[in-house]
């Protein structure tokens, strides 16, 4: 196995090791022979407590600064100072029993409580960047260098110093530094550490290079369209690295509970130590118990493992190409059961066929009209038309009249193309097409041209995940497009209610209307294409964005950004979820459990240190392993996975 500690880590593990080889032959001799019996006499005791108290400090001198520091610092209730109160009492303890001429023991407890908090934090530190660098790692997007093509030559320069415009040459092994279209040459791109998609794709001139991606087979000579901290890859890590900011409410409760319970937890030490004292005189016994009961309060099993295990899970999630901007919103996924979907490119493919063409006149001047003007729009529509249309040179300024259509002026002509309310908003004289199907009208300067037919397809999943979501909740289809297409979509595919000849304002209202009615352990999550409902996912509980693969908007409005354009993905997502969250709260129940059995057990003088402080490193380890199960390779798939190609 590769060892991937880090320097200061490893230095940790080394001190550990050495320490406790140390330790274990001092407590060995000691056990064996007497050490203060062999050396006898009034000062006896001196031998063990030099030796231990050597051990204590190689051990414990870190965790002893940080609880100084802390409280110069004003913060006094922490796990340092319960750790250094419990093993200076510990000690101070034997040293009262040593001089007072009782057998010299209780050194090697004060040495183990240390001993093993450091065993448990190297754990924690352990588990924690190992956690974190699988995030940084299954999101190795960032480029090092791009190779400029400037005066005919390829210089290698930084991606950040690289102008939109610029030709860049990217080689086979190369990873993609800058968003831009490939104008030469053809190759495979890996994408998998963008989506998790494991099948290469194939992409030749005109096709949209993404940052991240890895250039497989051969070279390419790409046209930079946006600077580098525009990219996909920087946009990415920019949310990934801002994930620790969006945390979740149990986090936050964690937090917020430990501020209090810490010093709760002196508070009642101390009355255990003195009350019973007081009462029975045997003060050696009660600061003993007090001392454990200290020790075992240490709160950092939970402190620690409810964190790791979102991180865990927002971990597992991006190995999906799913990536969740904080714990809060896999915290609020798990909750979810209001599905609320857009139609065009999310529900279904978004790739439009033109069925049919009626023009007033001339069907190919129609087509030209439309192409023309949805030139410059991102519309799947429009996007469709153009493919239709071929090779067209457009000089238009364009009007996106979101949920409507656009509006392109060319050469003091206006090009209406868009849907009936478009028509009408404007004015034309025009009947409604009576096909079931999108129809996207045209006019020019007024004029009513025609109309072009589209039809688009649902996603060949879309039907299942409908209903695997149906079964926990609704879903419900929000659309822009008309009735007789909306309805034919939500009965084919099963959602449970649908409204249509929305506006992107009136999709607010109806999500809105939909978080009004909804109960307080609802969560209504949006999920949509990132195109023109930006507000809608803002205002839910959860956006989800669709395909954010190259589309800034999605990843910018969204809480949680699905990079491959699959639908699949939610279900999964939401398994993901339940898991992390499930995980969390055995985590907190265990713990406490585990905690409090073990605090009335010290209260009552029936555990020792030992227990003790075993009880509080296990709890940890276990606690952490539990939270690192979150993170596996499998077991999120749906029972019936489409067969993967394994690298
Ligand atoms: P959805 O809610 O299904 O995602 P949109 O809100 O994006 O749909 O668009 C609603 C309707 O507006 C479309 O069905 C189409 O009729 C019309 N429309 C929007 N943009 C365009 C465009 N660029 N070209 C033609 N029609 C458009
Ligand atoms: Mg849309």
């Amino acid at each position: 196995m590769k060892c991937q500690l880090s320097k200061k880590l490893r230095n940790n593990l080394i001190r550990i090791c050495v320490v406790l080889a140390a330790f274990v032959v001092v407590f060995a001799t000691d056990k064996a022979i007497g050490l203060a019996e062999a050396v006898g006499g009034k000062y006896g005791w001196l031998l063990p407590f030099f030796l231990y108290l050597g051990v204590y400090l190689a051990i414990a001198y870190d965790v002893l600064w940080k609880a100084v520091r802390n409280i110069l610092g004003g913060e006094l209730f922490d796990e340092n100072l319960l750790m250094c109160i419990a093993s200076l009492g510990a000690f101070g303890l034997a040293i009262f029993r040593s001089v007072k001429g009782m057998p010299a023991e209780g050194f090697e407890e004060a040495c183990a409580v240390i001993l093993f908090y450091q065993i448990g934090e190297f754990f924690q530190s352990y588990a924690v960047g190992k956690s974190r660098s699988g995030i940084s790692e299954l999101m190795d997007i960032r480029p090092d260098s791009a190779n400029v093509i400037r005066d005919g030559e390829a210089i290698s320069v930084s991606p950040e110093e690289v102008a939109i415009g610029e030709l860049i040459l990217i080689n086979p092994g190369e990873k993609v530094p800058l968003d831009g279209r490939i104008e030469e040459g053809a190759s495979s791109f890996d994408l998998r550490a963008l989506t998790g998609e494991s099948l290469p794709k194939d992409m030749g001139a005109g096709d949209m290079a993404i940052s991240g991606s890895v250039n497989l087979t051969s070279s390419v000579k790409v046209r930079v369209e946006k600077e580098f901290h525009d990219s996909t890859a920087s946009k990415i890590l920019e949310l990934v690295e801002n994930a620790a900011d969006k945390k979740a409410v149990a986090e936050n409760f964690i937090t917020r509970f430990a501020r209090f319970y810490t010093p709760a937890v002196v508070a009642v030490a101390l009355l255990l130590a003195i009350i019973p004292s007081v009462v029975t005189g045997d003060w050696i016994s009660w600061i003993y118990r007090a001392l454990s009961f200290l020790v075992v309060s240490c709160p950092c099993a939970l402190v620690i493992s409810v964190p790791l295990s979102f991180f865990a899970g927002i971990g597992a999630a991006s190995r999906y190409g799913i990536l969740v901007k904080g714990s809060a919103y896999l915290e609020r996924l798990n909750k979810a059961n209001i599905f609320v979907f857009d139609k065009t490119g999310t529900l279904t493919k978004g790739a439009f066929a033109v069925t049919k063409v009626v023009p007033e006149e001339r069907w190919d001047e129609l087509l030209h009209l439309a192409a023309m003007a949805e030139q410059g729009s991102s519309h799947p529509i429009a996007r469709s038309i153009c493919e239709l249309a071929g090779e067209c040179q457009s000089d238009c300024a364009l009007v996106n009249e979101a949920g409507m259509g656009v509006i392109a002026t060319s050469q003091g002509h206006e090009i209406l193309v868009g849907n009936f309310k478009l028509m009408q908003a404007h004015g034309i004289v025009c009947y409604p097409a009576e096909d079931v199907g999108t129809a996207v009208y045209v006019a020019k300067d007024g004029e009513y041209r025609g109309y072009i037919l589209v039809e688009d397809l649902p996603k060949d999943e879309a039907k299942e995940v409908v209903a695997a979501l149906n079964a926990s909740g609704k879903t419900v289809m929000l659309t822009g497009d008309n009735e007789a297409v909306a309805r034919k979509i939500a009965t084919e595919l099963g959602v449970s209610a649908y409204k249509a000849s929305l506006l992107p304002a009136d999709k607010v209202d109806e999500v809105e209307a939909l978080l009004a009615a909804k109960g307080k352990r609802d969560a209504l999550c949006y999920v949509g294409d990132g195109i023109n409902d930006a507000p809608v996912l803002m205002r839910s509980d959860i956006g989800v964005a669709m395909g954010g693969l190259g589309s800034d908007a999605a990843i910018e409005a969204s809480d949680i950004v699905l990079m491959k354009d699959d639908l699949r993905a939610l279900p999964l997502a939401k398994r993901i979820a339940k898991r992390t969250y499930a995980v969390v709260m055995q985590n907190i129940v265990f713990a406490l459990a585990v905690k409090l059995v073990i605090l009335l057990l010290s209260a009552f003088g029936i555990t020792n240190m030992w227990m003790a402080v075993f009880g509080d490193v296990g709890v940890a380890f276990l606690a952490i392993l539990n939270a690192m199960r979150v993170n596996t390779k499998r077991g999120y798939e749906a029972k019936s996975p489409k067969p993967k190609i394994a690298k």
